[in-house]
């Protein structure tokens, strides 16, 4: 349990507040889920004397995501729509807001969040035991088949065209925040007054803590082969959505490569960052900005988060350098002082 909490951002709601028995209300269920959302999940109930309903409920709900944006399975909503360029694809209403609202974020970030970025992950086999480094003229080609503006929305048909030759969706920089967010919902509905809904790397800390404090969450030390967190971050009501290199990458020739990519070049980002968190009330929005600012970089990335109302966010570079946005500065703690802010 230790390592599979560890393996994600680390929920410190109890484990580390001192007390090491937990609590006798409290609930905990984890799954696997292996779609976009490619992760084990686990959600907890602190002081509920309901049923296992609102818990089934976000799973059903899960495996439903799951299963519908895959970019991979041939029978997911995401791959109707990349296999038939330039012809119109009905979607679901929470698929079609989805595309929606990435393609927004798409264009607020200049691009630097792309789901049409599919063909390129799909060169560099990223996701699967294929990876490689291809060449410049595949990447040239692939990124024909790349670019935001060519995702045409028919909102009154729930309908979405590709309009370029080649291109696929990737929705594996959202759907996990999306998801977040329908188990939120559900938590709402259900009348759940505290809980934990972790996502590997994405978190949403729900209410307050059971004694009416704020919950701390670790964020993982993104160091490739690391365990543990650098740093808490103290909140309540709010998604801590972490990108780093180290989730998905691979070596070739001494080279590190990893699974963010910058939809300029077609290929992983390289400007010293290693991580990237962003926190916010919206989980789809700290996923899609958590994938935007690793690739905005710190400087670019800090200053767009700063244009948004309650969203904050935390850069890590490769020297163990830290970057906050101001609004951190009271909620805020390095735990492992080889990381040292830089400002
Ligand atoms: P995250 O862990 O949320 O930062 O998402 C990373 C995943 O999103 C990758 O594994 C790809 O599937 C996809 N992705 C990679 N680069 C981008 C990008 N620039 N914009 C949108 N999605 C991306
Ligand atoms: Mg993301």
């Amino acid at each position: 349990m230790r390592r599979l909490l560890y393996a994600s951002l680390l929920i410190m709601g109890f484990a580390l507040a001192g007390c090491a028995a937990r609590p006798a209300d409290e609930r905990v269920i984890s799954k696997m889920l292996d779609g976009p959302l490619d992760t084990v999940s686990t959600i907890t109930l602190y002081g509920w004397s309901g049923d296992e309903k609102p818990i089934e409920d976000i799973f059903t709900m899960l495996y439903g995501i799951d299963a519908r944006m895959s970019a991979i399975s041939e029978e997911s909503e995401i791959s109707a729509i990349s296999g038939r360029t330039g012809t119109p694809a009905k979607v679901s209403k929470d698929t079609f807001e989805l595309i929606e609202y990435a393609k927004k974020i798409s264009a607020e970030t200049e691009g630097a969040f792309d789901i049409t970025i599919r063909p390129v992950v799909s060169l560099w086999g990223i996701g699967t035991e294929n990876t490689r480094v291809p060449g410049s003229e595949e990447i040239d080609a692939a990124l024909l088949s790349v670019g935001y503006e060519g995702i045409i929305l028919d909102k009154a048909m729930s309908a979405v065209t590709l309009s370029k030759k080649g291109m696929r969706l990737d929705l594996g920089g959202i759907a996990k925040g999306f998801a977040c967010d329908k188990a939120v919902e559900i938590f709402k509905n259900a009348d759940v007054r505290h809980g934990v809904i972790d996502m590997g790397g994405n978190v949403y800390v729900y209410g307050l803590k059971p004694d009416g404090s704020l919950w701390k969450v670790g964020v993982k030390n993104p160091l490739a082969g690391e365990n543990g967190y650098f740093c808490v971050v103290e909140a309540a009501d709010r998604a801590i959505v972490t990108s780093g290199v180290y989730e998905r990458f691979f070596e070739s020739d001494g080279k590190f490569y990893h699974h963010i990519m910058n939809p300029r070049t077609g290929r992983p980002v390289d400007n010293g960052l290693i991580s990237v968190t962003v926190i916010s009330e919206s989980s789809t929005q700290a996923d899609a900005l958590s994938t935007a600012c690793f690739v905005l970089g710190a400087e670019r990335g800090r200053r767009h988060l700063a244009m948004l109302p309650n969203v904050e966010g935390i850069f890590v570079a490769d020297d163990l350098s830290v970057r906050i946005t101001p609004g951190l500065r009271d909620v805020f703690n390095i735990v492992d002082e080889r990381f040292k802010m830089a400002d």
